[in-house]
């Protein structure tokens, strides 16, 4: 993994910072092998991890892909640093993203824009670029991304790999820098489901840390993938007969690009042959979803990133008197997006303007919960295009703010509802040059990351 690390990074830049202890790391595991004793490695021994830029490590900086926070290395790791440590995993490095996660492309970063592994002139999709283009260029095994509003789903997408994005709650936020705290999670990418499993299940669990990460247990039990895959026969015994799929209507509307669909269509297909039942199901206020979204993502980040004020955090620009020295540590450290999400979040929030957009972003989020409940009462899972379309070429900001905020609308609506959502490769669209990578999202219910009915010991 090192060395193809070295050969693509060049083109690539999905890292802001690589490890220069990794090999001491491998090294002290191989020792550990080689003693023999008995001790028992860790689930993730030796396993080379990627982490998102905006995900606290205390022997790297992080950055969160912001000039504000140049150079800052924080005192502790994150909660899902330190247990995918405890379990061996070895950290390779800090990945690149969209300034503290706003954005879609990657191009949002303070630092460096990352290349698509599947066409160098394509963007990752984002915000966790990074961690989707280094699994997908294998230069490492597995990724921490965090997902907001499609952060980790978006790039598995467009980088062709699996991404997930556990019930909120799942993972402990400890250490992941805040965007919008009630729809951030910290995501999982990996080239398999079944790593992806294995990593969420290394990271999972409660957390004194964080007073939002759930007490449930049910996803302690890593099911035993390996034997899973060899023992059934996909095609003859129809392994999935009777799971109820629901494909969500209003995400295959017109904005949809012809090869997406088609691809959709194909994994129905697929899905059909393996004996699912698959029907469409509508959510009426789907749309509705957008809108509120942005408000609450931006209302949120006014406030937590109030704290990146020149003084307790990283980069300060010296003035003589307080309040300049707030602003101008914000004007220079801060990027146009950011900025732009600040005021956007501070106006909602304004006395005056608190029933007309938050209030009200609040009520939709509800109703989309209860669609969402709704539907997966008769549903086993929800799927839907993970993207209405592929990776975006590079520099297409101009208009990207537009495109960017439709594209979420697949995405978003499963941050407010607080549910599972893993994202799988399930075809290919003309383009680069072995073709663009399509995704297929599917939706569980809250803690549903296995299902856990009378099909689920085939179904994973
Ligand atoms: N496009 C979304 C935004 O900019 C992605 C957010 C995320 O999941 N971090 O808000």
């Amino acid at each position: 993994y090192l060395s193809r690390l070295r050969l693509t990074e060049p083109q690539l830049n999905s890292f802001i910072h690589v490890s220069d202890s990794v090999l001491k790391s491998a090294q002290e595991i191989d020792d550990k092998i080689a003693k023999g004793g008995g001790e028992a490695l860790g689930p993730l021994a030796g396993v080379m991890v990627g982490v998102k830029d905006n995900i606290c490590t205390a022997d790297m900086p992080s950055t969160g892909g912001s000039r504000i926070l140049e150079n800052y290395r924080p005192p502790f790791d994150a909660t899902a640093v330190k247990r995918l440590k405890e379990k061996g995993g070895i950290v390779v490095g800090k990945t690149n993203l969209d300034e503290f996660g706003m954005g879609s492309t990657t191009e949002g970063s303070g630092f460096q824009v990352t290349a698509n592994p599947w066409d160098l002139g394509r963007v990752p999709g984002g915000s966790s670029g990074g961690s989707a283009s280094a699994v997908s260029a294998r230069q490492c095994v597995v990724s921490l991304g965090s997902d907001t509003g499609g952060s980790v789903r978006q790039p598995a997408s467009f980088c062709g790999v699996v991404g997930l994005k556990p019930t909120y709650g799942r993972v402990s936020r400890f250490g992941l820098m805040a965007y919008a705290s009630s729809l951030d999670v910290i995501g999982c990418l990996g080239t398999s489901v079944a790593d992806v499993g294995i990593f969420l299940n290394a990271i999972s669990g409660h957390d004194k840390f964080d007073a939002t990460s759930s007490k449930q247990i049910n996803f302690q039990e890593v099911p035993d993938f390996e034997s899973l895959f060899t023992s059934i026969n996909l095609l003859e015994s129809k392994p999935l007969s009777g799971l109820k799929v629901g494909l969500i209507r209003e995400t295959l509307d017109d904005g949809v690009d012809s090869g997406v669909k088609s691809a959709i269509n194909a994994a129905v297909l697929h899905m059909q042959e393996l004996g699912c039942i698959v029907n469409e199901v509508s959510l009426p206020s789907f749309s509705l979803g957008l809108p509120a979204y942005y408000i609450l993502a931006s209302s949120e980040s006014s406030s937590n990133l109030s704290r990146y004020d020149g003084v307790r955090y990283g980069k300060q620009t010296v003035s003589d008197e307080l309040n300049a020295l707030y602003a101008n540590s914000r004007a220079s450290g801060f990027g146009p997006e950011v900025k732009m999400r600040i005021l956007m979040g501070t106006y909602a929030l304004s006395a005056g303007y608190y029933d007309a957009y938050y209030k009200r972003a609040q009520q939709v989020r509800t109703l989309i919960r209860e669609s969402f409940k709704t539907a997966l009462e008769t549903n086993d899972i929800l799927i839907s295009p993970a993207a209405p379309s592929v990776a975006y070429k590079m520099k297409l900001k101009s208009f990207f703010m537009s495109l960017g905020f439709f594209a979420s609308l697949v995405q978003v609506n499963v941050n407010l509802a607080g549910l599972p959502a893993l994202v799988v490769p399930c075809g290919f669209v003309e383009g680069g040059s072995s073709g663009l990578p399509v995704g297929l999202q599917m939706i569980g219910a809250a803690f549903h990351e296995v299902l856990h009915s009378n099909i689920s010991s085939q179904f994973c």
